[in-house]
């Protein structure tokens, strides 16, 4: 047997899993949001933002994934949101039968919104369907704007790109609009938000289109 058949089959059975996962979700009521981003990028500093810019409108559940450490479910739990801290051990992405086995766990009565933070890395995790209605890709202003060209497949597979720590555009070498063009060039439908998980700037927009999938199930 080749590795090719091997590889094949491991992503055949977890697109079995994550289609369960899928209509697991949906009969909940739960629009499922997995995020994916390099190491670095504020993925977590986001979710944080947003949960406390959300939390009057709809309840939210968390699955955090990682290599090791359950530092960032501890960030999210001080939020008072159900979360569930997901441990690889050195796997460098999540997989779907993980996360129905985390969401076993996790108490989202109530929720209309699910985050799954996916471990950060920009590669493999694009290629790993968990279930989700949506990827978003959270990329940071000082991760350069040549990102989207230099790892495009998760550009193409995702349907949100979040670019974040706008606050630091003055001292970095980035330039935001030939980000959004190298991103846009990649995948053309991508829904782009500029925002800063600091200065909270850009929230308003991402919540606005947020509230489509939360508020009319
Ligand atoms: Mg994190
Ligand atoms: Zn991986």
């Amino acid at each position: 047997m080749s590795i090719v058949t091997v590889e094949r089959k491991i992503l055949q059975k977890n697109d079995e899993v994550a289609q369960k996962n899928r209509l697991n979700f949906q009969k909940l009521g739960l629009h499922t949001i997995n995020i994916l981003g390099s190491p670095g990028s504020g993925k977590t500093t986001f979710l944080e933002k947003l949960i406390l810019q959300t939390n009057n409108l709809f309840k939210t559940a968390v699955i955090e994934g990682d290599l090791q450490t359950d530092l960032d479910a501890q960030r999210i739990s001080a939020l008072q949101i159900p979360v569930v801290q997901l441990v690889t051990n050195g796997a460098c992405h999540l997989e779907a039968q993980l996360v129905q086995d985390g969401f076993n766990q996790l108490d989202v009565s109530d929720a209309k919104l699910l985050i799954i933070e996916n471990v950060g890395n920009l590669v493999c995790p694009a290629g790993f369907d968990l279930g989700e209605d949506q990827k978003m890709v959270v990329l940071s202003v000082t991760e350069g704007e040549e990102k989207p060209l230099k790892y495009p497949k998760i550009f193409q597979n995702a349907s949100v790109l979040i670019i974040n720590k706008i606050d630091l555009l003055p001292y970095v070498k980035c330039d935001l609009n030939t980000m959004i063009v190298n991103a846009k060039s990649i995948n053309p439908k991508l829904i782009i938000f500029a925002v800063s998980s600091t200065t909270g700037e850009g929230f308003d927009a991402v919540i606005q289109w947020l509230k489509e999938f939360t508020l009319t199930s």
